[in-house]
């Protein structure tokens, strides 16, 4: 690992051995996309569109939300950009949009709300298609799905969104779809979800979460949020072989991704892409440059039969110090 970070920004990231995996960040505002765009990413795994929205007063227009996602669109150009459909609800709230509910992480947000509002939906997804005109590089992502009929609603707006913004004149190719895969029951219907869409994104810090019934924002039971907890390692395996298996492309967006350890693990099962906050990309890079595949597959082999998320986490930090 002694290579220098900066020098790092045009290497791919690829293990001696030779295996290439795409790293790829998360945004929410223009400076995120500039600032990645500097650190080489090399697209946009997840853009989180209530960040935009968090900074209104109200939700803004079609017009307003085509012109905000043009910028995304055109700083990675010809770069893929995955926009996730609003995904609010959670610990997300928009101050025009209050939702008060007893048990907001099991409650309205998400998909649940945007198909619940689909006007909110369709200016949404009109407003990206519209932005992606003459690049084409918009990959549209549905958050908190949960049942495959939510799946289903969404592809009839996006189709009609689609036809609509046809008709208004734009040229636009309809955009790869794809679902997150954030909530546990999802991950026994990897199948049935991987048929529907063009590829499948985990949401790892709402996974574990809801996998491990720990508020991910309360420090009380943070000791209990084990991102390399066996049962959240088991499953994002699982996640990974049911996807190959129906030949769809699978990544992960959430925090794991961007964590060194966690980025190495995901690698080994076989994960397709890896998006992280711009901040960690050259470590994840660095690392992934200094190992083998071989050598992350024995490691994943080896502590995913252990039986204590501590004891994952101390092997893995030894075992990667030991690396260099
Ligand atoms: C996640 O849940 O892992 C994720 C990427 O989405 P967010 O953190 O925005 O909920
Ligand atoms: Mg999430």
């Amino acid at each position: 690992l002694a290579e220098d970070l900066e020098g790092l920004i045009h290497q791919p990231a690829e293990t001696l051995d030779g295996h290439r995996i795409p790293l790829w960040v998360n945004t929410g505002l223009i400076t995120d996309a500039l600032r990645s765009r500097d650190r080489g990413a090399e697209g946009v795994g997840l853009y989180r569109t209530e960040v935009p929205f968090m900074m209104k007063d109200r939700f803004p227009s079609e017009s307003e939300q085509q012109e905000i996602y043009r910028e995304q669109l055109e700083t990675f150009s010809p770069d893929p950009v995955t926009m996730r459909t609003l995904d609010i609800g959670g610990d997300k709230a928009l101050t025009y949009f209050p939702i008060n509910e007893a048990n907001p992480f099991l409650g309205w947000r998400g998909i649940r709300v945007t198909l619940d509002h689909p006007e909110i939906f369709l200016v949404q997804v009109r407003a990206m298609m519209k932005a992606s005109e003459g690049l084409n590089n918009l990959r549209i992502m549905l958050p908190m799905v949960s049942n495959v009929s939510e799946v289903d609603t969404a592809l009839h707006l996006i189709y009609r969104a689609h036809v609509e913004t046809l008709e208004e004149g734009f040229n636009v190719e309809m955009p790869q779809v794809g679902v997150m895969i954030e909530v546990p029951a999802a991950v026994y219907q990897i199948s049935d979800l991987a048929q529907r869409v063009d590829f499948l994104s985990v949401g790892s810090n709402d996974l574990t979460q809801y996998l491990l019934a720990v508020d991910r924002n309360n420090p009380r039971v943070a000791d209990l949020y084990q991102a390399f907890h066996p049962g959240v390692l088991q499953a994002l395996k699982r996640i990974v072989d049911e996807a190959r298996a129906e030949g769809k492309p699978v990544s992960v967006c959430g925090e794991l991704a961007g964590n060194p350890m966690g980025a190495v693990l995901l690698m080994a099962m076989g994960y397709d892409c890896l998006s992280m906050n711009a901040t960690n990309l050259p470590k994840v890079k660095s690392v992934l440059r200094g190992i083998s595949r071989e050598w992350a597959e024995n490691l994943l082999n080896e502590v995913i039969t252990m039986e204590s998320g501590e004891v994952i986490a101390s092997t893995l930090q030894l075992m990667l110090e030991k690396a260099g």
